[in-house]
C-alpha cells in the first residue's frame, strides 16, 4: 500500500501534474469530484479527503453527513486531455467511509466490490466488455446542445459524411493513452450515432474506467463543437443508444462457460448463467435501465431488445451468445443503456447470473427466429415474456425482489427506488407534446 502511495506521488512529481481529482460516484452513477493540487496529495493519500454526504444524491441524512473519501492508489490516471504545464490533471477515485470509520454502505463501488469478492471466494473472475453507444449534437448559438445530429452518416458509413469520425478517432487515441484499451469503434446506424467498445477485463477496472470514459467523452466532443449524450433514445424514429455487455466467468484462468463437446460450445455454468440473467431479468431492469427515456428505446424495430430470450446469433434477443468459443466464450446482454450507473449494473447482473449458477437455473433453448415478427400467440407458445414496459413497472418488480434487495444493500435499494419513483411520478403527471398533439384539437 505505502509503495504503491510513493509510486502516485513519484508519477506526480515526474510528470508535472498539478492536481488531482478525487473522485467518487454519487447513487446514479454521475463523477463527484473534489480537486486537490499536486502539494497536497501526500496527506491525502494517508489521511483521505473529508467530504459532506450530505448533499451527495443518495449518500447520507444531515445528521451523519461527515464521510472520508480514501483514495485508491492503483486507480490513478492521468487525464489525457488537459494539455499544458499549469493545468495538467490526474485522477484518483475514492472509497468512501462512513463517520464511524466503517465502509460506507451508500457507495456504489462497494456493491460491486462486495458483489466481485462473493464470486472470488467461489473461485471464479467476473469479465466485462462493454460497448458504448452515442451521439453527437451540435450546438445551438448559446452554445446549448439541440438534437440535430452531427451527420446523416449510417451505419459503418466513412468520413466525408460522417463529421464525428474525427472526434471519435481522437477519443480512442486519448483513451489508449491512459491504458483504456478501447476495441472497434464505428459509426452506429442513426444519424450522429457512434460506438466505442472498451475491451474485456474485470469488472472493478471497467466500472471505474468507464466514470473516466463518459468524461472523456463528453470533453473531447466538446473541443470540437459537438455535444455528447449517452441518452438512451434521443431521437423518435431512430435507433437509442444501448451499453451492450460482453460477460464470461473464468476459474483458475480458464475460460468457465467454454465447453467444445456442448452442441453450442457452452458449458453447464454458462446456460445456468444465462438461466439466472434472463430469470431476474424483469427485476434488474430499473438497474439496467435507469430512465423514464430508457423505455422508449425498448420498443420493437431499433435493433433493442424488449423481450426475454437468448439465441446464438439474432439481434432482437434480450441475450445473445457471440461467435467465439475458447477464452472468446461470453454472453452479450443488450438491454443496459449507458445512461446508468455501471458499478451497479455489473453487480445486478453478476448477481443475477451466481444465482442461476447456484440454483442451476435452466434457460429456455435458444430462440433464433425474429421475435418482432412473432404474433403475441406465438410469442406466449414460445414462453417468451416482455421486459418491464417503463420504468414504473420496473421499480414496482425491483421493489419486490429480495435478490436486489440483498445485492445494493438497503440503503441504496431504498434510496435509488425513493429517488426514481419520484422521477417516474414527475413524468407521469407530465403533460406531454404528444397528448397536446393528438388531443388538443379532436376533443
Ligand atoms: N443501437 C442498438 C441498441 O439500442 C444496438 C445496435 C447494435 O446491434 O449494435 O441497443
Ligand atoms: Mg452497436
Ligand atoms: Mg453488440
Amino acid at each position: 500500500e505505502s509503495e504503491a502511495r510513493e509510486t502516485v506521488l513519484k508519477e506526480v512529481e515526474e510528470k508535472g501534474v498539478k492536481f488531482i481529482e478525487m473522485q467518487f460516484s454519487d447513487i446514479l452513477g454521475t463523477v463527484k469530484s473534489v480537486a486537490i493540487p499536486s502539494s497536497k496529495l501526500e496527506r491525502a493519500l494517508a489521511e483521505g479527503i473529508f467530504i459532506d454526504g450530505s448533499s451527495i444524491l443518495g449518500y447520507a441524512t444531515i445528521d451523519e453527513s461527515d464521510m472520508r473519501a480514501q483514495p485508491i492508489p492503483s486507480s490513478f490516471q492521468i487525464y489525457p486531455w488537459t494539455h499544458g504545464t499549469n493545468m495538467k490533471t490526474a485522477r484518483l477515485l475514492c472509497q468512501i467511509y462512513d463517520h464511524c470509520g466503517n465502509r460506507f454502505k451508500g457507495d456504489p463501488r462497494w456493491v460491486l466490490e462486495k458483489m466481485v469478492e462473493k464470486a472470488n471466494a467461489k473461485g471464479l473472475e467476473y469479465f466485462v466488455g462493454p460497448e458504448f453507444e452515442f451521439f453527437l449534437f451540435n450546438l445551438d448559438a448559446n452554445g446549448e446542445p439541440i438534437t440535430k445530429p452531427s451527420d446523416a452518416a449510417g451505419y459503418f458509413d466513412l468520413l466525408e459524411l460522417d463529421r464525428g469520425e474525427e472526434v471519435r478517432k481522437e477519443i480512442t487515441l486519448k483513451l489508449d493513452e491512459i491504458g483504456f484499451d478501447t476495441e472497434a469503434s464505428h459509426h452506429e446506424v442513426a444519424p450522429g450515432q457512434h460506438e466505442i467498445g472498451m475491451r474485456y477485463n474485470k469488472a472493478l477496472t471497467v466500472a471505474d474506467r468507464i466514470m473516466t470514459f463518459k468524461l472523456a467523452v463528453k470533453t473531447i466532443a466538446k473541443q470540437h463543437g459537438f455535444y455528447a449524450s449517452f441518452m438512451p433514445k434521443p431521437m423518435f424514429g431512430c435507433n437509442g443508444s444501448g451499453m451492450h455487455v460482453h460477460q464470461s466467468l473464468a476459474s483458475e484462468d480458464k475460460n468457465l462457460f467454454d465447453d467444445p463437446s456442448d452442441k453450442f460450445g457452452l458449458s453447464k455454468e454458462a446456460y445456468y448463467y444465462l438461466g439466472g440473467l434472463l430469470a431476474h431479468a424483469p427485476e434488474m431492469s430499473a438497474i439496467l435501465n435507469s430512465q423514464v427515456n430508457s423505455y422508449k428505446r425498448l420498443v420493437p424495430g431499433y435493433e433493442a431488445p424488449c423481450y426475454i430470450s437468448w439465441a446464438n446469433m439474432n439481434r432482437s434477443a434480450l441475450i445473445r451468445v457471440p461467435a467465439g468459443r475458447g477464452m472468446k466464450t461470453r454472453v452479450e446482454i443488450r438491454n443496459p443503456d449507458p445512461a446508468g450507473n455501471p458499478y451497479l449494473q455489473f453487480a445486478v447482473m453478476l448477481a443475477a447470473g451466481l444465482d442461476g449458477i447456484e440454483n442451476k437455473i435452466e434457460p429456455p433453448g435458444p430462440m433464433e427466429r425474429d421475435i418482432f415478427h412473432m404474433s403475441p400467440e406465438e410469442r406466449i407458445q414460445n414462453g417468451i415474456t416482455s421486459l418491464p414496459a417503463n420504468l414504473g413497472d420496473a421499480l414496482e418488480i425491483m421493489s419486490k425482489s429480495d435478490l436486489m434487495k440483498e445485492t445494493l444493500g438497503s440503503h441504496i435499494f431504498c434510496h435509488y427506488l425513493k429517488i426514481k419513483n419520484d422521477d417516474w411520478d414527475s413524468y407521469r403527471t407530465y403533460v406531454t407534446d404528444w397528448e397536446i398533439m393528438n388531443s388538443l384539437k379532436r376533443l
